[in-house]
């Protein structure tokens, strides 16, 4: 009888320690097993499932794990860019996939090393994440994924950007479990499936077989009356390989991939490492618009004003435009493998995102989730807005909803709502930590806030408001927005003085007399020194005598004596006026 290896449920994101508990392996051997297989990830991140049964797989425990039922959303969901009509044609995107072994790399290297422009002898010495070839005169990017190209971020962000997946396959050893899996992957991220048959030059190699074995995975070929090319290729020998090209430029023409260019430029970090005497640089694939140097992109906490781009060559370019890869000098810090980037208009406007960035990975627990939809608005803004944060829970998505959108309508060129974060259920610890972190105002809409949580909030002084009637939520932030409104400044005149004589002058003091020609003069006020139209300096009117006596006030037509006091010396003459005013802050509300 066959025994049953034990089945451990995980969820779809699961943390490095948590799995090495369920396992009941030490921590260090899963994060050691993670770095074999290029996942950088430390005790507190989060892996996804798929993730988790390769290692699992890898370690050859006598384990298997099943995703467990989960009703919590999965990450954040990241839509494709909708292309304008403004659009023009852009190269594919094409992701390498396959089991160990069957010559990925290796199909990626004769590619590469069989197509790209003229480079100098001694071949290919540097690994690159990234690659364009000219097949045709046409342009292709390739993408190779670190690892195992299930991991996490490739899935969240990668998946969107890659246009086709080329499925290796070695002829001679056939499809695999991880054939499968790249299957599933390309499959559920709705992307075009090429099958490269590969080491066709080898003795065991046998492509019917092959092709059977993928109709047993759903994936039927075209001469079988499916839609799936295969190409019969040898990494080792280079043939087919213009064959497979020529299939990835078809399956282009029929997807007519386009990319607007006069739009802030984005796309996604594919590598980011420190270089000797350049320091941090960040492999970039553009998804839409044009990178220059000299723009400024944020990815992630990360920014950069981009000092030189260079192809995967290594040669500088003056421009990168939708699916070109490149590298990018000038981040301050190391952005992240799987960041999205996005060009923004000033240095304030990416220091300011990639904080609020730092921010929310720190409350996520290291795991970034800035959506896109929130980089976007972010750029549209103008700087000199100020924002007030909320972090919004509701009872139901619909609900959710249109608050979010009754308070996006209060924003004005002075103003705004931010909503840092926002979710259907009850507020939770996360929501209050969230709030105490960014400076954020939770707003709950027909959803309770526990006893405990309650206490929470009280003790970190994170304020919590809730609502069963929307429009009372609604007057509630408009007036927390008003008190952010710069108070309008109304300056009163009083009455003005001619200068008959001037008794003693110190840098910061004057005592002077005059004549009141309009209006009257008080004390304490505030008044302008007037030489013809010319304003010398403002000043503070400290004391005012009729005669030898203290006047609180002097009327048109009176003489009188006068000091005030000034910031700067005043070289007063006979004949200068002063005009007496007052100033109001007057409170202004939306
Ligand atoms: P990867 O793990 O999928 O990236 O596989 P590699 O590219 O590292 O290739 C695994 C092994 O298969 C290496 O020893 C390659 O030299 C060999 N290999 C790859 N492609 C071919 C091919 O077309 N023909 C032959 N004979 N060997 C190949």
């Amino acid at each position: 009888m066959q025994e049953m290896s034990n089945v451990i449920e995980i969820e779809d994101m699961i943390t490095v320690g948590t799995l090495a508990e369920r396992l009941m392996i030490p921590v260090s051997s899963l994060i050691g097993e993670l770095m074999k297989n290029g996942v950088m990830a430390t005790v507190n991140e989060r892996i996804d499932f798929d993730t988790a049964q390769i290692i699992v797989e890898e370690l050859k425990l006598d384990v298997s794990l099943a995703r467990q039922a989960t009703t919590e959303a999965a990450g954040p969901v990241r839509h494709k860019i909708v292309a304008s009509d403004k659009a023009v044609s852009r190269p594919p995107v094409v992701a390498v996939m396959g089991h160990v072994d069957h010559g990925k790399t290796s199909l990626l290297d004769a590619i590469r090393s069989s197509n790209v422009a003229a480079r100098e002898a001694g071949g290919i010495t540097q690994h690159i994440s990234a690659y364009q070839v000219k097949h045709n005169n046409r342009l292709i990017t390739f993408l190779d994924t670190p690892g195992h190209e299930a991991f996490a971020a490739i899935r969240e962000h990668g998946a969107l950007l890659t246009d086709i997946v080329i499925i290796v396959v070695a002829a001679d050893d056939g499809v695999k479990p991880q054939t499968i899996e790249a299957i599933r992957f390309a499959r559920k991220a709705g992307v075009k499936i090429i099958v490269a048959a590969n080491k066709m030059d080898k003795e065991g190699a046998d492509v019917n077989r092959l092709k059977q074995e993928l109709s047993e995975q759903d994936l039927l070929v075209e001469e079988w009356g499916g839609d799936t090319f295969v190409a019969e290729v040898s990494a080792k020998t280079g043939k087919g390989i213009p064959e497979l090209l020529d299939m990835i430029l078809l399956v282009t023409d029929v997807e007519e991939l386009k990319a607007d260019i006069d739009v802030p430029a984005r796309g996604l970090i594919i590598e980011a490492h420190v270089e000797q005497g350049r320091g941090p640089m960040a492999y970039a694939l553009v998804e839409a618009g044009t990178l220059k140097p000299g723009t400024f992109v944020v990815a992630g906490s990360s920014y950069a004003k981009i000092r030189n781009l260079e192809n995967t060559e290594g040669v500088p370019v003056k421009i990168a435009t939708p699916s070109m890869p490149v590298s990018i000098t000038g981040f301050k810090t190391l952005p992240e493998f799987g960041d999205e980037f996005v060009a923004v208009a000033n240095e304030r406007a990416a220091r300011h995102m990639a904080e609020a960035a730092a921010v929310e990975k720190q409350a996520a627990g290291g795991h970034s989730s800035v959506g896109s939809s929130e980089l976007i608005r972010m750029i549209n803004r103008n700087n000199e807005v100020q924002e007030l944060n909320v972090i919004i829970k509701a009872d139901v998505q619909g609900s959710l909803t249109s608050v979010i959108d009754s308070l996006k309508a209060l924003d004005t060129e002075e103003v705004a709502v931010r909503v840092v974060s926002s979710g259907v259920g009850a507020i939770g610890e996360n929501d209050l930590h969230l709030a105490h972190s960014s400076n954020a105002i939770v707003l709950g809409f027909n959803v309770s806030l526990a006893t405990s949580s309650r206490q929470q909030a009280a003790r970190d002084k994170v304020r919590v408001q809730l609502y069963k009637v929307i429009y009372e939520l609604i007057d509630d932030v408009k007036n927390e927005l008003s008190t952010l409104l710069k108070p309008e400044i109304v300056e009163t005149e009083l009455g003005r003085l001619v200068i008959r004589g001037i008794f003693n002058t110190t840098k910061t003091a004057v005592i002077c007399g005059g004549e009141v020609t309009k209006g009257k003069l008080t004390v304490p006020a505030l008044a302008r020194v007037m030489r013809d139209k010319e304003s010398l300096g403002e000043v503070e009117i400290t004391g005012l005598k009729r005669g030898p006596a203290e006047a609180k006030e002097v009327f048109e037509g009176e003489m009188c004596g006068l000091s005030f006091s000034t910031k700067h010396r005043i070289d007063l003459q006979e004949g200068d006026h002063i005009e007496l005013f007052t100033r109001q802050a007057i409170e202004r509300s939306l």
